[in-house]
């Protein structure tokens, strides 16, 4: 008698333990996350990863779905290229750094915790004038090599990602349009100037809440003082919009003021 009643309680304990693992299994929903990783387990062999993987140029974070907002940073680096990188990096966000040679030369460990922290940098010439960049339809493509050589140099990596001074249009003629486009590089433009150059922090957080509208935009802003105090508050509106803030992916189509592809999520 005493051994069935013991029976009895532990029978008992039993299917009240598969009842409620039962029960959380059914009320558990995969996360979104576990489920693309369960397709992508399920559709791919270990070697597709491992090969996927291995190509540098898929790595990154790329866009999934919904509004997207691209924060480019032009000019740099400069003595504020750490303090931006550290602002992203608290929101859990990257940029796009479109950085000029002398200033990458001069700020070598910005460059290098730019990258480290998973930004994308790009290149913004060596002369930063128009007269220079244009002087033949190859002087651009010239000067973005040299910002490539210079990169490399100071982190072993390449980058094809570029913006010129002042827009692709209307300075750039279609002959250096044409060589820059041969040469690989993916030339960026914007679509919200917040015109932080020449505002004050609060005029820059005027223009971004005016302009920031549509589903894909890219936003021009320089490494400022007054920029780099609203950066922060700059994420925060983003996201508080619905945009999901990405870095320029170096294997994404490029959108310039050329191509038509400009605002357009593709
Ligand atoms: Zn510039």
């Amino acid at each position: 008698m005493k051994t069935k009643k013991k029976l009895v309680i532990i029978t008992l304990i039993i299917a009240a333990l598969v009842a409620l693992v039962g029960c959380s299994n059914s009320n558990k929903k995969l996360s979104e996350n576990e489920y693309k990783r369960n397709a992508t387990l399920a559709s791919t062999t270990v070697s597709d990863i491992i090969y996927d993987s291995s190509k540098e140029i898929n790595k990154g974070p790329t866009k999934t779905y919904g509004k997207v907002a691209h924060i480019t940073i032009d000019d740099g680096p400069s003595e504020y290229t750490d303090k931006m990188v550290e602002i992203l990096k608290n929101n859990n966000v990257n940029a796009t750094f479109f950085m000029v040679n002398g200033n990458m030369e001069a700020f070598p460990e910005q460059v290098k915790n730019a990258v480290k922290a998973g930004n994308t940098v790009g290149f913004h010439s060596v002369s930063h004038d128009i007269h220079k960049l244009y002087k033949t339809s190859t002087s651009a493509k010239e000067e973005f090599d040299v910002c490539a050589k210079t990169f490399t140099k100071i982190t072993g990596e390449t980058s094809k990602v570029i913006r010129l001074p002042f827009g692709s249009k209307p300075f750039t003629p279609q002959s250096s349009y044409d060589n820059l486009v041969a040469s690989g590089y993916k030339l960026w433009d914007w679509t919200l100037d917040t015109e932080d150059w020449k505002s004050t922090s609060p005029q820059i957080m005027a223009n971004l809440k005016k302009y920031a509208v549509g589903d894909d935009i890219t936003v021009l802003i320089h490494e400022r003082k007054q920029t780099v105090a609203v950066l922060d508050d700059i994420i925060k509106y983003l996201k508080s919009q619905g945009y999901e803030i990405l870095p320029i992916a170096q294997n994404q189509q490029e959108q310039n003021y050329w191509n038509g592809k400009l605002g357009s999520q593709n």
